[in-house]
């Protein structure tokens, strides 16, 4: 599809917010509606993850992170119908996804040179703009100028239902469990040095504990809407 005529196609919509919040099905449903791109910068830093675990790095030796990260291959896709990351050519979706990565993921994303290098290829494939953005900095530093920037928010236990019921794996789906992860996460997420987890000051924030994904998407695409019509 063929970013919409206008203002639409130069802007950048930054989603921000927790484990949970509905960000990726949110921004690949607004990046859907619009005819804009889309790009999942969790999915980029769970790519350097799996790379650094399949090394046998040490991830609390903060200084061979910064020196193995950088060799890191990684490609993100930005069609929002078939989202897709590989890691030296390599399609790593699944792994990414693997319990191994969502457990070690929050160290690596708090050291400063991985956020340095993503940052710096999370801006090039901005480029121009005409895309929706998801993940935990971008309205605050990936992509301060973005046009539009949302921060979702939802209940603990709503984020941890809909995390659950995501997983296919039966010992996984145990919500309790599920929710203390997501807390853990969102802890280190908001809590370390190097860009924490936050929403920018000039964010709208969304709260998606009581409203169905179609209603998230339309509020945001009708806000886009609006700005690109400035
Ligand atoms: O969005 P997702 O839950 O897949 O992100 C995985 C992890 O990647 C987050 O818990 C966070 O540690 C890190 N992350 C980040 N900055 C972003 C996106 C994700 O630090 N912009």
């Amino acid at each position: 599809m063929q970013p919409e005529p206008d203002g639409l196609a130069r802007l950048v919509i930054a989603i921000d917010g927790p484990a949970g919040s509905g960000k990726s099905s949110t921004s690949r449903g607004v990046a859907q509606r619009l005819g804009l791109r889309y790009l999942d910068t969790g999915a980029m830093y769970r790519a350097m993850t799996w790379h650094l675990l399949t090394r046998s790095v040490s991830l609390d030796d903060v200084d061979a992170v910064a020196a193995r990260a950088a060799e890191a291959k990684i490609v993100s896709g930005t069609d929002a119908s078939v989202p897709t990351i590989t890691l030296g050519g390599v399609d790593v979706s699944v792994e990414i996804r693997s319990d191994a990565t969502t457990a070690a993921v929050s160290q690596v994303s708090a050291v400063p040179r991985v956020r340095q290098l993503l940052k710096e290829m999370q801006r090039s494939i901005i480029g121009p703009g005409g895309i929706v953005v998801e993940g935990r900095d971008i309205g605050t530093v990936v992509a301060p100028d973005a046009g539009l920037k949302i921060y979702l928010v939802a209940d603990p236990a709503a984020r941890a239902e809909r995390r659950a019921a995501e997983l296919t794996d039966q010992h996984e789906r145990d919500v309790a469990l599920v929710e203390a992860a997501l807390l853990r996460r969102d802890v280190l997420d908001s809590t370390r040095a190097a860009s924490p987890l936050a929403a920018a000051s000039d964010a709208v924030v969304l709260d998606t504990t009581y409203l169905t994904l179609g209603e998230v998407i339309g509020a945001i695409v009708e806000l886009a809407r609006q700005q690109a019509d400035r």
